[in-house]
C-alpha cells in the first residue's frame, strides 16, 4: 500500500523527522481564506500515487496573493490522467541544498539498504542513470535497530551530522511501519535546519492489519461490491468480461484471451460451490464493467452444480451477450435450461474464448 505524501508525512514527523508546516484540503472552499493568512511564500502540492509528480505539473509555487487562485487550478486538473482529489499547502522552505534518501530491503543479501544521493530531487533517475557512483548504499544487519553509525557517515559523506540523524530516523519509520520502501527526496538543508521537502511510504500489504490501515480504502465501487460478495475480483480496461471459478481456471482463460488477441476486462473468481444467487451477482458486476462488449462465463462444475450457475446466468439478464462453457456436475441440464433462453454454449474453453474475440473484433 503506497501511502500519499501527505499521510507518510505524518509518520516521518512521528519519528522527529521536521517537515514543512502545511494544510491538507480536499476542497476548494477550505482554503478561501484572506491572503493575510497565508505565508508569503507556499507550494502547492497534489496528493496523487504518480510518479514525476513535480514535472507533471503537480507541485506548484505561489505566494499568499495566488495561493487560492494556483489552489483551484490544481483541484480541476489530473496529474498523468489521476485526477486531484486532495492537495496539500506548505509553507515554502528556503532550499539551500537537496539530498535523496530511500530505504528499502535488499531480498538477495535479506537486509535493509539505504540510498543516498548529494544531489537529490527530480532528476534522480537521470543522475543514477548518468554517473553510477552518484548513489551510494550500504546494508547492515536487520537486528540492529540503528543504522551503524560508521555507515551512516559512509553513506552520507560530506552532508551536515543533522542529514545523518535524518536517515537514522527514517530508518525507525521503515521498521516501525513495515514498510517496503520509506523514501525522502528531496531531504532539504535550509536555514533553519534539515527538512524532508517529501515523502513516500511503501506499507507491506501483509502487514496492514496491525498497522491499523484499512485494507480496501482505495477500492472502486465495484471492487467493495465483489468483496462484499467474497468474489476475487480485478478489474481492467478490456472489452471481454471473464467470469470463472478457482483461481488457476480463471487466470488460464484469461491466459488464453491474450493468446487469442483478446482484452480481458476483468478477472472473477466466484470461488467454490458458487449457487444461482452468486453467479447473478458475478454476471451483473462485470456486466456492469463500462468496457464490456461480451461476458466469458467458464464453469468446472464440482460441488458447483452447472443447473445453479444456468439459473444465476438467466437471473441476471445481462446486456450484453454471454458466451458459456459449462462442464461437470449436471451440466446437462445447466445447457438444456440456457439454451432455452437461447444463450451461446460451446464445448470448450478454447471455443468461448475464441468466439469472445471474435465478437470484440
Ligand atoms: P515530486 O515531483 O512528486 O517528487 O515532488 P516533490 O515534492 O519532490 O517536489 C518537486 C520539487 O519541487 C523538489 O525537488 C523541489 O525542487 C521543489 N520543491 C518542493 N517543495 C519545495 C519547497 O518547499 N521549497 C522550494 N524552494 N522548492 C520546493
Ligand atoms: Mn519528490
Amino acid at each position: 500500500m503506497k501511502l500519499l505524501e501527505y499521510e507518510a508525512k505524518q509518520f516521518f514527523a512521528q519519528e522527529g523527522i521536521r517537515i514543512p508546516k502545511g494544510i491538507l484540503a480536499s476542497k476548494y472552499e477550505e482554503i478561501c481564506t484572506p491572503s493575510s493568512t497565508w505565508p508569503e511564500n507556499v507550494v502547492i502540492k497534489a496528493q496523487v500515487d504518480v510518479g514525476g509528480r513535480g514535472k507533471a505539473g503537480g507541485v506548484l509555487m505561489a505566494d499568499h496573493t495566488t495561493v487560492i487562485e494556483t489552489a483551484r487550478k490544481l483541484f480541476n486538473s489530473t496529474i498523468k490522467g489521476v485526477p486531484v482529489q486532495r492537495i496539500l499547502i506548505e509553507e515554502r522552505l528556503a532550499i539551500q541544498h537537496e539530498y535523496y534518501v530511500s530505504i528499502t530491503i535488499d531480498r538477495t543479501k535479506k537486509q535493509p539498504v539505504i540510498l543516498f544521493a548529494e544531489a537529490g530531487g527530480v532528476d534522480i533517475e537521470e543522475t543514477a542513470h548518468a554517473k553510477k557512483d552518484a548513489i551510494r548504499s550500504v546494508s547492515f544487519s536487520p537486528l540492529l535497530s540503528d543504522v551503524p553509525g560508521f555507515l551512516l557517515r559512509e553513506l552520507c559523506g560530506n552532508a551536515p551530522g543533522e542529514i545523518q540523524k535524518t536517515v537514522n530516523q527514517l530508518y525507525h519509520v521503515f521498521c516501525k511501519k513495515d514498510a517496503l520502501l520509506a523514501e525522502i527526496n528531496p531531504l532539504v538543508t535550509t536555514p533553519d535546519g534539515v527538512y524532508a521537502a517529501d515523502a513516500k511510504l511503501i506499507i507491506d500489504d501483509n502487514c496492514l492489519d496491525r498497522q491499523g490501515i484499512a485494507v480496501n480504502r482505495d477500492l472502486t465501487d465495484r471492487e467493495r461490491e465483489a468483496e462484499k460478495h467474497g468474489f476475487s475480483f480485478v478489474e481492467m480496461d478490456g472489452s471481454i468480461g471473464v467470469i470463472g471459478n478457482g483461481a488457476g481456471l480463471t487466470m488460464a482463460t484469461l491466459d488464453l484471451i491474450e493468446y487469442y488477441g483478446g482484452r480481458a476486462a476483468d478477472f472473477l473468481d466466484v470461488g467454490g460451490g458458487a449457487d444461482s444467487e452468486r453467479v447473478m451477482h458475478a454476471v451483473r458486476l462485470v456486466a456492469g464493467v463500462p468496457s464490456v462488449k461480451v461476458i466469458v462465463v467458464n464453469l468446472l462444475g464440482g460441488i458447483t452444480r452447472c443447473d445453479e450457475v444456468a439459473r444465476g446466468i438467466i437471473a441476471a439478464g445481462a446486456p450484453v451477450p454471454v458466451i458459456v462453457r459449462i462442464a461437470g456436475t449436471n451440466a446437462e441440464e445447466g445447457r438444456r435450461l440456457l439454451s432455452e433462453k437461447g444463450y451461446e454454449m460451446l464445448d470448450t474453453m478454447d471455443h468461448v474464448v475464441k468466439k469472445a474475440v471474435e465478437v470484440t473484433g
